[in-house]
């Protein structure tokens, strides 16, 4: 089979770790990003074969992937589509589909929107990685009318870079992100604000306490909320109603639970925890 020709806009950590992995499976690869210092570290690195701010570069892709933060995906999109070949397909790479694909969905007849559901805490060019997509599950979102070839191209992108393929509608991947992912952000960040309630004296006391003493349990449940402010926010903004209604839903389950203790009705409180002890291996191992 001929190797498909890749064009990656936005070169930046995701951008950048499917560019490294594409060339090592032989796929030619063009780069297009903002900066030209980036594009410049991008050949450096061997991410791409070459890049540059012109989109013209993109011409003679057979797949372009677009890789820039999810605020700017479909106003790319726009500028893209004049420079793209009539066979070329399309895609993103953005974290929230419903949106993103109701944008670029019209604009483009072989467009599938994907989310390659891996990453760093570390942005641009620098942060990209090796491998960080293999094993890892990517998420596409055709539509009624997505053109089966086009899911085929899409699909040998999924096969070359050995991530695991997963299909469903844009909103239905929406508020799954937003349960396992996007709502627990906002969960953990409250957690953190919470263990730092300094209201009074007695409240500073134990605040400043609770610091010397947090260890492995606080650790894990405080990451995603001590992560990068920007991201959280793009979480809020971009998938707004599923977030609102994660977080609702788990305010109703803390309720539960808060009504249990005060009522002291020991009985139901054990029973959502031996529910959510069995649950939790069908989500992680
Ligand atoms: P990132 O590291 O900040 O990379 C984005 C890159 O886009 C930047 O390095 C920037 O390159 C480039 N860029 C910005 N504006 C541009 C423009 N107008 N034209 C061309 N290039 C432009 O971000 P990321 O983490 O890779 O995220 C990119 C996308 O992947 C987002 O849509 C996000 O939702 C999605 N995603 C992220 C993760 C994750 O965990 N990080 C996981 C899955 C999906 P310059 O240096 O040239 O400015």
């Amino acid at each position: 089979m001929k190797p498909m020709r890749v064009g990656i806009v936005g070169l930046g950590s995701i951008g950048g770790s499917l560019g490294y992995d594409l060339r090592d499976r032989g796929c030619p690869v063009v780069g297009v990003s903002r900066k030209s210092s980036t594009c410049e570290r991008a050949v450096e690195l061997g991410i791409v074969n070459e890049a540059g701010c012109e989109l013209e570069r993109l011409g003679t892709a057979d797949l372009v992937i677009l890789c820039t933060p999810i605020g700017k995906l479909e106003a790319i999109a726009r500028q893209v589509i004049p420079h793209l070949n009539s066979e070329a397909v399309l895609t993103d790479v953005g974290s929230v589909k419903a949106p993103i694909v109701a944008g670029i969905d019209p604009l483009w007849p072989r467009f599938v929107g994907g989310h390659p559901m891996a990453g760093t805490h570390e942005s641009g060019v620098e942060a990209a990685q090796r491998s960080l997509f293999v094993g890892r599950p990517y998420v596409i979102t055709p539509t009624p009318k997505t053109d089966p070839e086009a899911i085929a191209v899409l699909d040998r992108l999924i096969t070359l870079i050995q991530a695991q393929r997963y299909d469903c509608a844009p909103p239905i991947h929406d508020q799954a992100v937003a349960r396992i992912s996007h709502g627990p952000v906002m969960i953990s960040a409250a957690l953190v604000a919470m263990a730092n309630a300094q209201g009074n004296a007695d409240e500073a006391a134990v605040a400043a306490l609770a610091k010397q003493l947090a260890s492995s349990g606080f650790r894990d449940t405080s990451r995603v909320g001590g992560g990068n402010p920007e991201l959280g926010l793009m979480m809020a903004q971009y998938n707004r109603d599923a977030m609102l209604h994660c977080l609702q839903a788990y305010r109703a389950e803390l309720d539960g639970a808060i009504a249990a203790i005060e009522s002291e009705n020991w009985d139901a409180l054990n029973q959502w925890l031996i529910q959510t002890q069995g649950t939790r291996p069908d989500f992680v191992d």
